[in-house]
């Protein structure tokens, strides 16, 4: 008999690969399934980082790299973060990791001990408070629900949940999964309760490129938060790559070299070839026509199904970035829905349980606006709306 840690006791699967793998297994039995279930965007990696990858396995790039990542990878993620996101970084301030979620855990491990407090918004991404509960730390809640998933009216929230145990603030906007995007003077509370409190703070703002309209700083860039920001992000979303599995923070050497040693232990280093690929996608790609393509899409499947659901009496907050939405149903158990949903109306959805907001799930616009159309109006028909 293994016996289990409490650690890992602790957690449950990410509840999103719950629908995802019934809707597979649906799938293979020959079931049409309209699949809202993915957080991925349903596009193809662009050609030139195709070519990239190919011509560094040509090259022979597939031994171990320097742990934190190639010199030409880290170089060319400060200078993307600095041109494009008004951030200051060097390249020793980036370590590059398997997908934006190591780093994320990578830092939550060097931060976080037994019995701290970490303050999560919720709606929040399914794999925070599970990597908090991990370290040994314990998830507090910010419930944005009641201000329609927005930060500013919750300031006075986030000062109230701060404690003596608090060791660390989890921030991400562009939010999986409503699709927010927090505002500057949203920024600026966080930033004065982390300076007021000398508390770090991750700032994970992997869909940055995916805002459709608003601006969003980058907390880094603000005064006072430099040196006690870890800036999340990674190619998966902005370029399609989210098998690639190449991530990267940004943060003071500090604290790179304490979450390096979580990193040289675990992951020894990010995949060779894929760190190529990464490069040419952060250094040379035209990441202006690239995400822009890809968020004019979103933005119009989202507009889409905010109107289909609205013809039929449901409010779904508005997105503002990336490929989610939020929506409002009525039931006690979203995790059944989601599964019924999948199982009669062949619809794949993600339970608001998996973000900490039971009463709503989870769309990703990651297909066409005419299945989107199929999908509500199979929902419709079945009972769900
Ligand atoms: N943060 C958020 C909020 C995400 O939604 C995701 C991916 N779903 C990640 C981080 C990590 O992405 P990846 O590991 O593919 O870089």
């Amino acid at each position: 008999m293994i016996e289990f840690s409490n650690r890992v006791n602790a957690v449950e699967p990410a509840a999103p690969f719950v629908i995802t793998n019934l809707v597979s297994e649906l799938q293979e039995e020959g079931e049409d399934i309209i699949d809202l279930s993915v957080g991925q965007p349903d596009f193809e990696t662009p050609e030139e980082i195709l070519e990239a990858t190919h011509e560094a396995l040509d090259a022979g790039h597939t031994t171990y790299t320097p742990s934190d990542g190639i010199p030409k990878l880290r170089r060319a993620a400060a200078e993307y973060l600095n041109e494009r996101h008004g951030l200051d970084y060097a390249p020793e301030n980036i370590i590059a990791t398997p997908g934006g979620k190591q780093a994320l855990f990578e830092t939550v491990m060097a931060i976080v001990d037994p019995g701290d407090e970490v303050i999560v918004f919720d709606p929040v991404w399914s794999s925070y408070e599970p990597m908090v509960k991990l370290a040994g730390g314990e998830a507090v809640h910010v419930d944005l629900a009641p201000y329609d998933f927005k930060l500013e009216p919750a300031i006075d929230d986030l000062a109230a949940a701060i404690t003596d145990d608090t060791a660390l603030i989890m921030l991400n906007s562009p939010v999986n999964p409503s699709g927010m995007v927090f505002s500057h003077a949203a920024f600026e509370g966080v930033r004065d309760l982390a300076v007021d409190h000398d508390l770090p703070v991750i700032s994970d703002e992997i869909y940055k490129e995916l805002i459709f309209e608003k601006d969003q700083p980058s907390l880094a860039a603000l005064d006072g938060m430099f040196d006690r920001t870890i800036t999340i992000n990674g190619v998966s979303k902005t370029y399609s790559m989210t098998g690639y599995r190449l991530g990267f923070m940004a943060a003071p050497t500090d604290h790179t070299t304490q979450a390096g040693k979580v990193h040289s232990h675990s992951v020894s280093c990010a995949s060779n070839f894929v760190q190529h690929a990464a490069a040419e996608a952060l250094g040379n790609a035209d990441t202006d026509a690239i995400a822009g393509e890809m968020k004019e899409t979103f933005r119009r499947r989202s507009e889409t199904l905010v109107d289909l659901f609205a013809e039929r009496g449901v409010d779904i907050p508005e997105p503002e970035s990336a490929f989610y939405a939020m929506i409002p149903i009525e039931s006690d158990d979203d995790m059944q829905w989601c599964k019924d949903a999948v199982r009669e109306a062949g619809v794949g959805l993600v339970p608001g349980q998996a973000f900490g907001t039971p009463g709503y799930v989870r769309a990703s616009v990651v297909d066409t606006e005419d299945q989107i159309r199929e999908a509500v109006d199979r929902l419709d028909a079945e009972g769900f709306i």
